[in-house]
């Protein structure tokens, strides 16, 4: 499958947070070998949000999913630009209404809020764009959501990596499962020589193995350490492909006077 994420939030634009979220996700999503085609990160604004996803629909992905902003401030508006994006309106969600002032009651009896009762910003959260099925939060308050645009699903999460990382692996997780492809990485690192002296011999590699994305990174400073990584995405016989181009890059390295650190 095609996946794009769509991170939301200002204070990753203002350097406040990092977004470790998308790294996070694009590690499983390579992991059951689908294909991450693009990471899009923008900030809290209602019609940056509507015309990203629109444009991020054109290319047909066949999950999206977005991060941050569904929580209960006036400056969490992904809903609200998910909604508009695709020209539906947001309409209250009894279910996730009803999660929310539940989780919400049993904070307030347990001491951990001051405040009681579903006040405008707690029933915010549960306004979801028409048609959606809210995705339990078992680890917060703002319920994520799944939403069917014709071959598309899009998934929006929270922010907090916690919330995240817990729904994606409810619920996003064994849909990659499901349609699991074969996503293979090898590499090993070299010194010696540098990444600009291996550049032609690689690119030959690269040429007799189109299959595979062969491709050298520099670790320290001028390259003098440097990783050869290759890797491939449903491949049939990828690994024995994989397993020759590597005893191949490895063979250039050491007749270059290479030394492989492995
Ligand atoms: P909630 O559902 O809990 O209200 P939310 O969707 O509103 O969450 P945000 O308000 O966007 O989430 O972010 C909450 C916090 O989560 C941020 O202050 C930041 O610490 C963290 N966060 C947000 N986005 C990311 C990201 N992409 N990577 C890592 N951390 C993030």
């Amino acid at each position: 499958m095609e996946v794009e994420i769509l991170v939301v939030g200002n204070e990753i634009l203002i350097g406040k947070t990092q977004d470790t979220n998308s790294n996070w996700m694009a590690k499983r999503i390579a992991k059951y070998g689908h294909r991450l085609k693009r990471i899009t990160t923008i900030g809290d604004e209602l019609d940056l949000i509507s015309s990203t996803l629109q444009n991020i629909l054109k290319r047909k992905p066949d999950i999206i999913i977005t991060s941050g902003g569904i929580g209960p401030t006036f400056d969490d508006m992904t809903l609200e630009g998910i909604a508009k994006g695709l020209n539906r309106k947001l309409e209250l969600n009894e279910h996730a209404y009803n999660t929310i002032k539940k989780v919400y009651e049993r904070a307030y009896k347990r001491g951990l809020l001051k405040l009681e009762g579903m006040t405008n910003e707690r029933k915010k959260m549960a306004y979801l764009p028409q048609g959606a099925t809210p995705l339990p939060n078992t680890v917060g308050t703002a319920p994520g959501v799944k939403i069917s645009e014709k071959d598309a699903i899009i998934f929006i999460l929270p922010g907090v990596p916690a919330e995240m990382k817990a729904m994606f692996r409810n619920v996003i997780t064994p849909i990659l499962k499901e349609k699991q492809g074969k996503f293979i990485e090898r590499s090993f690192l070299f010194s010696g020589i540098g990444e600009s002296q291996i550049a032609p011999y690689i690119t030959r590699l690269e040429e007799k193995y189109p299959q595979l994305w062969i491709k050298t990174h520099p670790r320290i400073g001028l390259s003098v350490e440097v990783e050869v990584s290759i890797t491939c995405f449903n491949v049939d016989n990828g690994e024995e492909l994989v397993n020759k181009a590597l005893n191949e890059a490895r063979t250039i390295v050491l007749n270059l006077n290479g030394k492989i650190k492995e």
